[in-house]
């Protein structure tokens, strides 16, 4: 590998904390979910929250779930939590120290790309309220593509180095999910780079290629740039 142009980010516990979304989304939902449930408002959200942290986050059966285990079977309140779910807006922001590593990379003259799974909506709208409109040369947002070419496909890193005009072996990636984000980095020739900031830190480690290299936080990559 030569010397870095491009450094890669995943969003979602990367570069700031999902769980936060999603826990003022099930304290927002509580009181209604418990009110047509004839449950307390605390239990319904301890039991969004057990399901959440159970499950690998984001997964397509957490309200369906969450609902079985509190008895109830209501295929269209699951269906309704999910839609409301991606219509969610609260205010958020980056961990402590994103934004000052993207700007000293940028100062380095490093190009800077974004590639993230999940719906492309609700993605979008994330990186803007994050203030990072303007962070990234490049953005790849997977929910415009078919899920075959989705991480951990290298399908869409191949879009953000076309897009840069960048070969991957002259780019790191970072990310925190073993799962999606370091085989496909790797394969491609990539420096692949893990962050233990979300829940993936407690998981055992997935089958294949883990990363390179392994910070607790963003602040311990500062001699990339
Ligand atoms: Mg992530």
């Amino acid at each position: 590998m030569g010397s870095l142009l491009a450094v890669g980010f995943d969003l979602d516990y990367t570069l700031w904390d999902h769980g936060r979304f999603a826990e003022t989304f099930f304290a927002a939902v509580a009181g209604e979910v418990g009110g047509r449930l004839g449950l307390a408002p605390a239990r319904v959200e301890a039991e969004l929250r057990r399901a959440w942290r159970d499950l690998t986050p984001g997964h397509p059966r957490l309200f369906d779930t969450a609902l079985a285990r509190l008895g109830s079977a209501d295929p269209a309140l699951a269906a309704d939590l999910v839609a409301r779910y991606r219509r969610h807006r609260p205010p958020i922001r980056p961990y402590p120290g994103a934004l000052p590593l993207l700007e000293a990379l940028r100062r380095k003259g490093l190009r800077l790309f974004l590639v993230t799974d999940g719906g492309a909506a609700v993605q979008r709208y994330k990186v803007e309220a994050l203030g990072l409109a303007s962070a990234f040369d490049a953005r790849v947002f997977t929910g415009d593509f078919p899920a075959l070419l989705r991480k951990p496909s290298p399908f869409p890193f191949l879009v953000a180095c076309r897009g840069l005009g960048v070969p991957p072996r002259r780019c790191a990636f970072v990310g925190d999910n073993p799962e999606t984000d370091f085989e496909a980095p790797r394969c491609l020739g990539m420096l692949a780079i893990g962050v233990t900031t979300g829940p993936y830190a407690e998981l055992p480690p997935a089958a294949g290629l883990g990363p390179h290299r392994r910070v607790r936080d963003l602040r311990d990559l500062e001699d990339l740039a």
